[in-house]
């Protein structure tokens, strides 16, 4: 059994518990702006005056609709996102009133293209590696570009005030998520992986960022309190460290498949975890800058060189008291598909602990298999 909090909420009941709350802002005039990865610069849309909601496809459901026009040998996050869009199912992408996209990978930006003839979408070009000066200045007047596109497309006049505004509000709440992760550092863990990732995933469900702080710092203050009355004298089980490709696809299938076979995921080393957040923004900086300068250190496989990825790695594997890691790929996903084989050498060879690579997609057709696969897993780590 998980360690849920009593008023714990599945991710697609927040999703729909979000819809009614989204049509009340539209109501009173909010303007919306749908996102897909955490290289966007959700301050400047808060600064804005508007709202930022994560579009990131997690369910097979709407996959069929993609794969009428993309290829169906691509990730099927991107399949499952631009699937939603195409089949008109996804009310906050009805809602939004303009998308806010990178070009990160191949498949992403060539998708973001064709969502584009739906809805108003702007692209951000992410340099592709940060090395040098021209990358950071790149990515700088790519923040100044948004600028001045979102107070035309959102009609509003956006300030170095509100800039500054934002970036405190988001700093705050980034404060709140990095306490929420150090819980998984307690031997053992009151929280769950599936809690964590559920409600990280689902925050974006939730529009007012003062709302998110409280219920972050609540349940952070609620855990430690039950690590004191309940978990400090139980015995500890696998401390598994997840990595790779974002997981909220297959949440049923891997993630709490693995803590009820009886291990404890401690932390996350993908989008789910620190990776966006353990940086916090200048804000002694001009705003602008201090955002460009925060975001190109999101150290995403989409980068090229990626070093800092396995450094933070190396970090979490001490501080989490790591046993095990589990790298999740998303079917087609090249770039992490490539890097797990640097992460591999890095756990096992660096750092002799046991390493499992699990490559899947949004369907069940693998379920058993991978039952099978993490059974074996634990059995080594026990
Ligand atoms: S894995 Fe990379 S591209 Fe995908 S959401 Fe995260 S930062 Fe964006
Ligand atoms: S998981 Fe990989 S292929 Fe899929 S959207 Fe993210 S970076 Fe692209």
């Amino acid at each position: 059994m998980l360690n849920l909090p009593e008023n714990f909420q599945t991710y697609s009941e927040a999703r729909q518990q979000g819809f009614i709350r989204m049509k009340e802002l539209k109501e009173k005039g909010k303007k919306v702006v749908g996102t897909f990865c955490t290289y966007t610069p959700t301050e400047m849309i808060l600064a804005a005056g508007a709202v930022p909601v994560g579009l990131c496809g997690v369910s097979d459901e709407p996959i069929p609709f993609a794969e009428k026009s993309l290829p169906k040998n691509l990730c099927p996050l991107i399949k499952s996102s631009y699937g939603f869009a195409v089949s008109d199912t996804c009310p906050y992408f009805y809602f939004s009133d303009m998308i806010l996209a990178e070009t990160t990978c191949d498949g992403k930006k060539k998708m973001y293209e064709m969502m584009g003839e739906m809805k108003y979408t702007h692209v951000m070009q992410l340099p592709p590696g940060r090395s040098g000066i021209m990358a950071l200045e790149s990515w700088h007047s790519e923040m100044l570009r948004l600028k001045n596109v979102m107070s035309q497309q959102l009609e509003v006049e956006i300030t170095d005030e509100d800039l500054r505004r934002a970036i405190r509000l988001k700093n705050r709440e980034r404060k709140a998520m990095l306490n929420f992760f150090e819980i998984g550092r307690l031997k053992p863990s009151p929280l769950s992986g599936y809690e964590l990732s559920t409600v990280i995933d689902t925050n974006s469900f939730i529009f007012d960022t003062e709302e998110k702080i409280s219920i972050l710092e609540n349940r952070t203050a609620e855990l430690r309190q039950d690590y004191e009355d309940n978990f400090k004298t139980k015995p500890s089980r696998p401390r598994i460290l997840i990595t790779g490709c974002p997981t909220g696809g297959v949440r049923e299938k891997i993630i709490r498949q693995i803590e009820e076979l009886g291990a404890d995921i401690v932390g996350f080393e993908n989008c789910c975890g620190p990776r966006a957040q353990k940086d916090l923004v200048d804000e002694s900086k001009d705003p602008c800058l201090a955002l460009a300068e925060k975001y190109l250190r999101v150290n995403c496989s989409v980068m090229s060189p990626n070093p800092a990825r396995i450094e933070a790695m190396e970090e979490m594997l001490e501080d989490y008291s790591v046993d095990g890691v589990i790298e999740v790929i998303l079917q087609a996903c090249h770039t992490f598909a490539i890097e797990s084989d640097r992460v591999k050498k890095f756990v096992t060879k660096k750092n002799h602990l046991p390493y499992l690579c699990l490559e899947t997609d949004y369907s069940q057709a693998d379920t058993g298999q991978i039952n099978t696969r993490i059974s074996a897993f634990l059995e080594i780590l026990a």
